[in-house]
């Protein structure tokens, strides 16, 4: 079946064989560590380590990253991109920590699938569950990966069990595991009927795979104690009876999830889950957008903003732009039109991301990832095409959840502040008001931490300290309507108004009643908690 190139023959080949996904999973589950595997399978690192070892060295450049670092998680998201077999696959990392979901949200909206990475011994736990929910609100296809099989883990079945229930999604064991802990000695390929057998001696290498015929071939007594196969022909005559078989359409809706269970440190059922993403795919999909949507094979180029990030090199004062390409074949020189300015792009430096490395990318296609480094021009949201104007839609931004004041701490260096928060605005990093009464911005973010790496990266990239300071608000909405009743609107409550980057209005306060009385004494006006990027 892996020969196969694609489940969709109507795609060029190119396009068919991509992957684009991105994993989901709490703090600890072992994401990095399945992030290496995969990377060292693709060939794209020669030795496990190195992604924590680059990261490492980039990290030292940076107070920001420092405190990325110390507080052991990831603030900053990037793609990767590796061939296996047939197939490349573009990985593009999501930020785990619950402060920057916003962040999380928006990459989503850039793949195809998620792998849920959970640990064998913890189950689904709680930072799991909320980056679910945002795979569930757009449907992504899920394949889970049971982490950690090697040390003590829960009965097999909870797991599944838990899953389901937690999560209401079906689950369908695509590998089952033979022993727990000490005793763990690899898995039964369910849908392949082969045995996997873990290598605990060398860590980086794949493990052993035996074809068998079934759970009767003789094969089997050969490679697992006597004891475990017994349980094991148990386990899954009740795996086959009480568990949903695979459905590829269902798994393609995002209502049953296959799930492989393996050690990511052992490179133990990293392979097969690869493999699993090859096989099943989804292969890249059709794009939402305005006024019509866009389908991968279509020969022109297109793609969408869901990413910036600046200053990923302090010295060179770049931003670089992720783009998901919707359509098409893109070669490096092209001249793409911006649809929001209308304007011509030429993209002569486009990158792609091979593990930690960037490199010119001379071509991409519908599903890849590509970097354009420039000077604030795309904003998240951004589409760009062969000149149609298509707008990608589905790239939300929330209201903030946390309102604060923020003072430069020198006020000398006061102007430079509205530039440093006009970039982090732009970024996604944080929502900027400029109060229509008074000095100052208002800074919202979705959590508290942000603040703080605001504050870092203030200070570093920009050489201004920064305080911030509770604010007398604790909500916004963007406020739309006709003209000339969001302008009555505006004059009559000018104490409560500010502008966001984008020069929209937005109302702030402090209680859910304003709101409540706005909505019922002007209904000709529309109060929102999310407004589209664009
Ligand atoms: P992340 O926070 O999800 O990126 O998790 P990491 O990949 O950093 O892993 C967290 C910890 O679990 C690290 O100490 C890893 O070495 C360890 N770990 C990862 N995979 C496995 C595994 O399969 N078995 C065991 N025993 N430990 C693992």
């Amino acid at each position: 079946m892996l020969d196969r190139l694609s489940n969709a023959p109507e795609l060029p080949p190119e396009i068919a064989r991509r992957r684009t996904f991105a994993i989901i999973s709490h703090p600890d589950a072992g994401k990095t560590t399945l992030t290496e595997k995969f990377l060292l399978f693709g060939g794209a690192i020669q030795m496990a380590g190195q992604v924590r070892a680059k990261g490492e060295a980039r990290r030292t450049r940076s107070d920001f990253m420092a405190m990325e670092k110390d507080r052991g998680i990831s603030v900053s998201a990037s793609a990767m991109s590796f061939d296996y077999r047939n197939f490349r696959y573009n990985l593009v990392d999501t930020p785990g920590h619950s402060d920057f979901s916003e962040d999380t949200y928006r990459t989503l909206t850039a793949v195809d699938a998620a792998i849920m990475v959970i640990d064998g011994a913890k189950g689904v736990e709680s930072q799991t569950r909320k980056l679910f929910e945002v795979c569930r609100l757009r449907d992504l296809p899920i394949l889970t990966f049971c982490n950690k099989m090697d040390r003590e883990s829960r009965d097999t079945f909870d797991i599944v069990d838990e899953i389901q229930e937690n999560l209401a999604i079906d689950v369908t064991p695509a590998s089952w595991p033979i022993g727990r802990g000490r005793e763990f000695v690899g898995c039964y390929d369910m849908l392949h009927d082969r045995l996997e057998l873990m290598d605990r001696s060398d860590r980086n290498r794949v493990a052993e795979s035996i074809k068998i015929a079934g759970l009767d071939d003789p094969k089997l007594a050969e490679h697992v104690p006597a004891n475990l196969l017994e349980q094991l022909r148990e386990e899954l005559e009740m795996a086959r009876e009480l568990l949903p078989p695979f459905d590829r359409q269902a798994f393609l809706d995002g209502t049953l999830t296959p799930i492989w269970f393996g050690s990511a440190i052992n490179s133990f059922g990293v392979k097969e889950l690869m493999d699993g993403i090859g096989e099943f795919g989804p292969e890249p999909q059709v794009q939402s957008a305005q006024p019509r949507q866009i389908s991968p094979d279509e020969k022109k180029v297109s793609g969408f903003v869901f990413k910036v990030q600046a200053n990923m090199d302090p010295k060179h004062r770049d931003r670089v732009a992720f783009v998901r390409l919707a359509s098409g074949h893109f070669e490096r020189g092209m001249k793409l039109t911006h649809v929001r300015s209308k304007k011509p792009m030429a993209i002569s430096n486009p990158v792609l991301f091979l593990a930690a490395d960037r490199e010119l990318a001379e071509e991409a296609w519908a599903g890849d990832i590509i970097g354009i480094p420039n000077h604030g021009q795309l904003r998240i949201g951004d589409t760009l095409t062969e000149g149609e104007a298509l707008r990608v839609t589905g790239i939300p931004s929330f209201a903030p959840e946390l309102l604060q004041n923020c003072r430069a701490g020198d006020p000398m260096k006061a102007k430079h502040l509205d530039k440093a928060l006009m970039q982090f605005a732009e970024e996604g990093a944080a929502k900027v008001f400029k109060p229509m009464l008074g000095s100052g911005f208002i800074v919202g973010v979705v959590g508290q931490l942000q603040f703080e790496v605001l504050a870092s990266r203030i200070e570093m990239e920009y050489g201004l300290p920064v305080r911030f300071e509770p604010s007398q608000f604790t909500s916004a909405r963007w406020v739309s309507g006709p003209k000339d009743k969001v302008d009555r609107f505006v004059q009559a409550n000018k104490g409560h108004i500010a502008q966001d980057n984008d020069g929209d209005v937005v109302f702030l306060t402090r209680l859910q009643w304003d709101i409540d009385r706005i909505e019922r004494d002007h209904p000709e006006l529309t109060l929102t908690a999310t407004k589209e990027m664009m």
